[in-house]
């Protein structure tokens, strides 16, 4: 059993966090009673602009700009990746390089329109020099603006791709393969592991395309369920 005194300095050091990033993004008051959801896209925006010129971590020194996200801010549907590569470096837009064309028909391949239906956007929001996996520090700087965006959207359905996001959300070392395949209760949503598409390109056996469709299948059946159960 965890000591005491040691959740306890977990808990405090996990409210300090929260409160520092409502500083950042230029909250001055603390509400006791449950606030009305914001407007998603007007949430989304004051997020972004308070990543703004971001040092939080090393990333801030290699980029050349911030990838927040892109897509629907009312979709259901919130994909999430490891960071930006060269591309999406450049044009400040996540999964737009070889593997975002890939990204986008994978979503198709089940009906959902990647404008329309979706938000993407990625565990750390800088670029990795040479597409390196992020540190763990530079996961935990980035941690709060990722929490908020999903807090944010309320997704009925998060698709993490690939070893990075799925372990980053899930908490566990565990790898794609193992984690992949089934649906996770994720904060209040449904999240589903699946290949990253950078990964199925370098790997572009018949296999693991399958096994990433039959993942897509289930994020679908899961976000039909859920809808259903709205209306
Ligand atoms: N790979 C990612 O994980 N994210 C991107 O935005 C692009 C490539």
């Amino acid at each position: 059993m965890q000591d005491p005194r040691e959740a306890l300095g977990e808990a405090l050091a996990a409210v300090a966090d929260t409160l520092r990033h409502h500083r950042d993004l230029g909250l001055k008051d603390i509400a006791l009673s449950r606030p009305e959801r914001a407007d998603p896209a007007q949430a989304l925006a004051a997020q972004e602009r308070a990543l703004q010129g971001c040092t939080r971590c090393k990333l801030s020194k290699s980029r050349s700009t911030i990838v927040f996200g892109s897509g629907n801010p009312a979709a259901r549907l919130i994909v999430i990746g490891e960071g930006p590569g060269e591309e999406e470096d450049r044009q400040a837009k996540p999964f737009v390089g070889r593997a975002g064309v890939l990204l986008t028909k994978m979503l198709a391949s089940v009906k959902f329109d990647r404008d329309r239906d979706c938000y993407i956007c990625n565990v750390v929001k800088c670029r990795p020099e040479r597409n390196r996996n992020p540190e763990p520090d530079e996961v935990a700087a980035c941690n709060p603006f990722l929490m908020a965006q999903i807090d944010t959207l309320q997704p009925a359905v998060i698709l993490a791709l690939g070893n990075f996001a799925a372990q980053t959300l899930l908490g566990t070392r565990e790898g794609i393969t193992k984690l992949r395949g089934r649906a996770y209760e994720y904060r209040s949503s449904i999240l589903v592991p699946t290949f990253h598409p950078a990964f199925l390109l370098r790997n572009p056996g018949p296999e693991y395309r399958r096994m990433a469709w039959d993942d897509l299948k289930l994020a679908k059946r899961e976000f039909d369920r859920l809808a259903a159960l709205k209306r």
